[in-house]
């Protein structure tokens, strides 16, 4: 079999065998088959799409990659979460320590930005010193010892999504179907989750752009995590406007920790007490979802998920000194606030646009590899739906210099739109597959 009749057949439109996907990823993986021929798979695959026979192939042959891993010998039933990529989507770094904190341990391999959106590693990299490459022994024993690990993928799990991931980011393949239902579940399934929670997103600042097209991925996530014996739900959410305030990575960590500690938005902390009330749902034997969101608020108010946080970073060598006092977080060297133009009703923050914005800022990678400026971002200080008035601050921005910012705020303004009538805030959340 050679790489270039898979290329071509799928060009062609044609469903590719089991054989031919796991040569190619086997292929691939092992480094007999370069970037340069996966890259064209992968377009190939975007335009063309796969049928569901093909995605779920395509599933087990990235789990099975590399190994997978086995935690019942650490964790009664082990839950995960993972969303699909958004703008300002910093969940993971609270709703983990709340899982965790309510006496359900979670080991999460975490990722990198992607495309327009973020990555908890590249977040997590703002705290000094913290370690997100562990060993699979450090993983387990950090899992046994103090129940919350977030990490990258190690370079046994699932590989050949390690390296497909960061060549999609640099060569606009991203946003596929059966190339986001593949690389979600592998890793959720090669990294023993017997429970999963998919966040996916939906709108300007997702993969993701129509409801339909995130049912459709979620459907089919469900039923490949279905089929691997594993329960599943699947929440769609909004992604039309950033979550919270904050995007960048420094600045998400600030935020996260605010939100840890009670103080941060509403629409943040509401969206990580949603998500983290379904994965205690699945993981315990609670009489009502009413007793799950309990526990998961429980642990924001009594501070035990902020603890967790803390005892995480202090177990991956981060300076936790850092997050005892926030603005010890690195900051970028120009800070600027920019009022709004005209007053009246927040009609559109386009997630998109913001999330682009961020990336030329320096907060994401043009290229495979490429440092991220941990400093760099945004913080947006509005919402669809409010009411603000001329000259309120409306954005602040985080850049290396001030034409830096210039260029930024002139993005922005047009990103964020302003109406005379009242309009309705978004919703938070549209459905839950199961
Ligand atoms: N998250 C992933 O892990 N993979 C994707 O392709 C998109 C989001």
């Amino acid at each position: 079999m050679r790489a270039v009749d898979v290329i071509i057949n799928k060009r062609n439109g044609k469903a590719l065998s089991t054989e031919e996907i796991e040569f190619f990823i086997e292929g691939y993986a092992s480094g007999e088959i370069p970037d340069y021929q996966a890259a064209a798979w992968a377009m190939a695959v975007l335009l063309k799409g796969m049928n569901s026979r093909e995605t779920a192939d395509l599933t087990s042959a990235i789990a099975g990659s590399g190994e997978q891993i086995d935690l019942s010998g650490v964790v009664d039933f082990a839950v995960d979460k993972h969303s699909t990529g958004g703008v300002g989507d910093k969940t993971t770094l609270v709703v983990q320590p709340m899982v965790a904190a309510c006496g359900v341990p979670v080991g999460k391999m975490s990722g990198r930005g992607l495309g327009f959106t973020g990555g908890t590693l590249d977040k997590l990299e703002s705290i000094p010193g913290f370690r997100v490459n562990l060993s699979t022994d450090e993983f387990m024993a950090q899992l046994r010892d103090i129940g919350l690990v977030l990490a990258g993928q190690t370079a046994d799990l699932a590989p050949a999504d390690g390296k497909l991931y960061a060549l999609r980011d640099v060569t606009g393949t991203v946003p596929s179907i059966p190339l986001i239902a593949s690389s979600v579940m592998s890793k959720k399934i090669a990294g023993g989750a017997k429970g999963i929670v998919l966040d996916v997103k939906v709108g300007t600042g997702a993969f993701m752009q129509s409801l339909d097209e995130a049912i459709e991925l979620a459907q089919l996530m469900v039923d490949i995590g279905i089929h691997a014996d594993r329960k599943v739900v699947a929440l769609i959410s909004d992604m039309n406007q950033p979550l919270g305030n904050a995007i960048g990575n420094a600045i998400e960590v600030r935020e996260a920790l605010l939100t840890l500690r009670g103080e941060g938005p509403r629409d943040f902390r509401e969206h990580c007490v949603t998500v983290a009330s379904h994965m205690l749902s699945l993981a315990q034997n609670l009489s009502s979802f009413d007793e799950a969101r309990e526990k998961a608020e429980e642990s924001l108010v009594t501070g035990s998920a902020y603890d967790k946080f803390i005892e995480m970073v202090g177990a991956q060598s981060g300076d936790v000194s850092v997050l005892e006092d926030p603005n010890k977080l690195p900051e970028a060297p120009h800070i600027e606030t920019y009022s709004a133009e005209e007053g009246g009703f927040i009609s559109m923050v386009h997630a998109q646009e913001v999330g682009l914005t961020a990336m030329e800022l320096g907060a994401g990678r043009a290229k495979k590899g490429d440092p991220v400026d941990h400093t760099v971002g945004i913080e947006v200080h509005a919402k669809v739906g409010d009411q603000i008035d001329a000259d309120q601050p409306i954005f602040t921005i985080h850049a290396k210099n001030e034409r830096e910012s210039q260029s930024a705020s002139e993005r922005l303004h047009k990103a964020i739109l302003v109406q005379e009538n009242p309009i309705d805030p978004l919703p938070l959340f549209y459905e839950t597959v199961t």
